[in-house]
């Protein structure tokens, strides 16, 4: 566990710690780790539940033997992509890739070529 330099308090993840003068430590509002949330959930149970933590939430699905899975909702569905399904012209263009002509072997650096580089007073110069 950290310990804030200031006030000697502990850090936790997300936290501010004091700069030069002992203040209470504020969340950080971004922080990626944490269990606060505020989800409504509203399938799977008859009326709506209010879930403040991602672990009773968790466990909520758990005991009621769901899990969260991303699906495609349809035709008008703009956010998930049906991955079953793909359209001929990127299922050609797959095709041709793993097809060509060594693309699975090795690959063998060319030979190199000799080149004479002869630089011209006043070119390149601003
Ligand atoms: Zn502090």
């Amino acid at each position: 566990m950290n310990l804030c330099t200031v006030c000697g308090e502990p850090i936790e993840v997300g936290d501010f710690p004091c700069i030069t003068t002992p203040r209470p430590h504020a969340r950080g509002m971004y922080a990626a780790i944490g269990d606060e949330c505020d989800i409504l959930q509203t399938t799977g149970t008859k009326e709506p539940i209010r879930f403040r933590s991602k672990q009773d939430r968790l466990r909520w699905l758990k005991a009621h033997g769901y899990r969260e899975v991303v699906k495609n909702a349809g035709p008008d569905d703009k956010h998930c992509a049906r991955w079953a399904i793909t359209d001929p012209q990127t299922l050609e263009n797959g095709r041709i890739l793993v097809s060509r002509p060594g693309a699975l072997q090795d690959y063998a650096p060319p030979p190199p070529v000799k080149m004479r580089i002869q630089l011209v007073s006043g070119e390149g110069r601003g």
